[in-house]
């Protein structure tokens, strides 16, 4: 006999790289897992294709226990308004994978519910790999609001059944979710490595070396140094690399991230904290995004982009081997023609 707490009928809204991943995980994990999706939307067809009960999102969250809020970011608020408060039902247990909107006021959940986030620290096509060959990624998980005293009960049922608790689940709150998870894509993962890619690129190739030469030197073989950094920390990249390279790091290093820089960081940090950060993207989101198009744009138009992409053609095992970041085509096509429709609404 399963209990609600032990086994909550679950809808997820939102199909796309977390929100296909929780569901097949879920569902293998043997919980019953129905789809919310706006009828026609970009993602319903591969939901159904995978085997799922999609309804409406209105529909799949009023037959739910918990619902699990999937979508972008930028959409939750209005969905949380017009859809999900009108039709949860009372007492259930309203999960995010992310604190974004709950942490800056953008939702204000009913006094009622459940509360709770688990953010899995790796992309969708990776939660799925991971469970399917039964382990799973580190993950977090926080109680924002517990009517029930199980609310943390259940973060960490949804956890399992994701495999998340297979591996390291860590207790955390919204507000350190909210605030690590954006420094660390702005600062170190998204931006900053990108930024330090080009610029090491352009310097190299301003300087009169051949473009080719500067993409392994700068982009290529920063993913050999970052598997060492993975697999045992900064310690194992010093077991691997040479001597030079090692004191030509330690004495050069410094050079690039100085104290300036790490001025800089806290700078995003404190953007981060004071809500600065939030209140200009949201803007932007509303405005319809045209600062944010030109600026991907130019990232994508970056002439290093063409180097790589002639010289990835020629590397056999990156059309064979899965990659991290990849999905089935037919999820990436969906993906992306989500994100398109995500980026014009
Ligand atoms: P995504 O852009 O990949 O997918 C969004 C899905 O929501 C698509 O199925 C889309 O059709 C649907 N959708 C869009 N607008 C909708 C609306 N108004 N109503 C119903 N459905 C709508 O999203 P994602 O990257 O998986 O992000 C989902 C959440 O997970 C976010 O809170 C994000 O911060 C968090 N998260 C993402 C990652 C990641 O690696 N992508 C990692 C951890 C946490
Ligand atoms: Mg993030």
């Amino acid at each position: 006999m399963t209990t609600p707490s032990s086994r909550p009928r679950i809808a997820i809204v939102g199909y796309g790289s977390q929100g296909r991943a929780h569901a097949l995980n879920l569902r293998d994990s043997g919980f019953d897992v129905t789809i919310g999706l706006r009828p026609g939307g970009p993602t319903e067809i591969k939901a159904k294709a995978d085997g799922f009960t999609v309804k409406t999102p209105a529909e799949a969250v009023a037959g739910a226990e918990l619902v699990a809020v999937l979508t972008p970011d930028m959409v939750q608020a209005q969905l949380y308004t017009d859809v999900i408060e009108p039709n949860i039902a009372q007492g259930a247990c309203l999960l995010f994978a992310h604190g974004f909107n709950v942490h800056y006021g953008q939702i204000t959940p009913r006094a009622d519910l459940d509360v709770v986030l688990v953010a899995p620290k790796g992309p969708g096509a990776l939660v799925r790999r991971e469970y399917e060959i039964g382990r799973g990624v580190p993950s977090v998980y926080a109680v924002y609001q517990d009517k029930s005293g199980k609310a943390e009960q259940f973060a960490l049922t949804y956890c399992g059944g994701i495999g998340g608790a297979r591996q390291n689940a860590i207790k955390t709150t919204f507000k350190e979710e909210t605030e690590t998870d954006l420094f660390g894509e702005q600062a170190v993962l998204c931006g900053g490595a990108t930024k330090l890619v080009q610029a090491g690129w352009e310097t190299l190739v301003e300087a009169g070396y051949q473009p080719e030469v500067a993409y392994y030197e700068c982009l290529h073989e920063l993913k050999l140094i970052v598997d060492l950094f993975y697999e045992g920390g900064i310690t194992r990249m010093h077991e691997f690399i040479s001597e030079t390279a090692q004191y030509g790091a330690l004495t050069r290093g410094p050079y690039i991230v100085d104290e300036h820089t790490k001025a800089q960081m806290k700078k995003v940090l404190t953007e981060i904290q004071d809500g600065t950060f939030a209140r200009q993207w949201i803007a932007e989101y509303k405005a319809g995004n045209a600062n944010y198009k030109a600026m991907k744009q130019a990232d994508l138009d970056h002439p290093i982009e063409a180097t790589g992409k002639k010289l990835r053609a020629a590397m056999a095992w990156l059309s064979t081997a899965p990659q991290p970041s990849a999905q089935p085509a037919s999820s990436t096509a969906a993906n992306a023609a989500a994100k398109t429709e995500q980026a014009a609404a």
